[in-house]
């Protein structure tokens, strides 16, 4: 496969960019090769600069639930492009897609729209923190929950992949505010409890981790999270900007049931375009600026287009089956993955939650605990992701990152994927 102008393109940007990129995965560090540079994508398929064909299973990180360029989403944004981008005032749009939302949403009254997945956590945190007067937060190792420096701290996958355990250029006093504890561990969060007991103004975590890894909780410890928290006065924040209008349009709360105090939202949220959002009751949203006293603010907060993307997204979203839909094609596609990683003798394991899915290196069942990944496991994905790229497949430059599904890819899509899949394994493997 040639990839001749992808590779101009990238020594180019070493010039302007850190690392070549503006998000450190995107600089391939984690696998073979240097990174594609897309040019257009249609349905679930994505073409590189030197015209390469791609299945996509990245979708942009997971935004894309429709796949690429949907003719709903392209329909809206022709429609609005015309009338101005941006005005730093109210327009109607804000109020459609937070119409849409609330309202068919049991667990949120009242949501405020920012521009990405790591400001919504952040705001969402010093809403807990202005709520309750406290300082302190519990968050899980192998949870991401962005970039805002409290929530850097033994974060997922990018920082897996490159192997350190927090950012520089954090105090160590915003750091000594968050207690990092694992996974599905109810002990280590009664002891942060019994040692922090009045400090501790909330839990925040991935209901679904999908950052490092696939680490499916047991309801009962969601449960039981709840739980201690309504014992405490703490708050329970669900980071939902994956699993948000991705596991159902309730996301992870409405998939398991459990009403956090808290939920940010991300990724499908913004139908491509940059939204994130934070949302709880209307008692708990009345703390935040102008009404209450936890200020957060943005100047494109609410921007129009993205609010028409995000609308037209979702409003696709609320159709019949859609949600049923998807998670039957990748749960068909994972089987398929498993039966032929099987006859294959390939020890590997494909897993998933709705729409999203985990090629795990090893036969381990119930990966629950970041700490339980095997990292030696992961030595052979950066061959496989090369190999896999010139079959033309497109995964998430990193082992430790899922896939997805969009309701754009057939079951044809996904039946020449499991053959790729498991070529480029057989290629690499053996
Ligand atoms: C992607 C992600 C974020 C950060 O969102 P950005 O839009 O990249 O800032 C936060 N939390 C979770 C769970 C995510 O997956």
């Amino acid at each position: 496969m040639n990839t001749e102008k992808s590779h101009q393109l990238y020594q180019q940007s070493l010039n302007y960019f850190p690392g070549g990129v503006n998000s450190p995965v995107r600089a391939f560090g984690a696998v073979e090769g240097t990174p594609i540079y897309f040019e257009k994508g249609k349905g679930c398929h994505a073409w590189d600069v030197d015209g390469n064909k791609y299945i996509d299973f990245c979708c942009s990180w997971g935004p894309l639930i429709l796949g690429h360029s949907p003719e709903p989403v392209v329909k809206a944004l022709q429609e609005i492009l015309n009338l101005g981008t941006s005005f730093g005032a109210p327009t109607k749009q804000e109020n459609e897609l937070a119409k849409l939302i609330l309202d068919n949403n049991r667990f949120i009254e009242r949501i405020r729209f920012v521009s990405s997945g790591t400001e919504a956590t952040m705001s969402a945190i010093r809403l807990a923190r202005g709520y309750t007067g406290r300082n302190k937060l519990i968050k899980f190792e192998g949870c991401y929950h962005g970039h805002a420096d409290h929530l850097l701290v033994k974060a997922g996958s990018g920082l897996a992949t490159f192997g350190v355990s927090s950012s520089a250029g954090v105090p160590e006093a915003f750091a000594g505010e968050t207690i990092v504890v694992p996974l599905n561990d109810k002990e280590a969060v009664a002891e942060a409890f019994q040692n922090h007991q009045d400090d501790i103004a909330c839990i925040i975590l991935e209901p679904l981790p999908a950052n490092n890894g696939l680490l499916i909780q047991d309801c009962d410890f969601l449960h039981f999270l709840k739980r201690i928290c309504e014992q405490t006065g703490a708050l329970l924040i669900f980071d939902e900007v994956i699993t948000g209008f991705r596991l159902g349009f309730e996301g992870a709360a409405g998939y398991y049931n459990i009403a956090p105090d808290i939920v940010t939202y991300g990724k499908v949220i913004g139908g491509g375009l940059p939204v994130g959002a934070y949302g709880s009751s209307a008692e708990i949203m009345s703390q935040i600026a102008p009404d209450g006293p936890v200020y957060q603010a943005g100047t494109l907060s609410g921007n129009p287009m993205a609010m028409a993307a995000g609308l037209a997204q979702l409003s696709e979203c609320l159709s019949e089956g859609f949600y049923e839909n998807l998670a039957e094609k990748t749960h068909l596609f994972t089987q398929q993955l498993n039966e032929s990683f099987k006859s294959n003798n390939l020890s590997l394991k494909a897993i998933n939650v709705g729409s999203i899915f985990w090629l795990s290196f090893s036969e381990q069942n119930d990966i629950r605990a970041a700490h339980e990944i095997d990292p030696g496991s992961m030595d052979a994905f950066g061959k496989f992701h090369r190999n896999l790229l010139n079959k033309g497949v497109y995964l998430g430059p990193s082992g430790y990152e899922v896939g997805f599904v969009s309701d754009a890819h057939t079951e044809n899509d996904l039946s020449e994927s499991v053959l790729k899949i498991c070529d480029a394994l057989v290629q690499t493997l053996n």
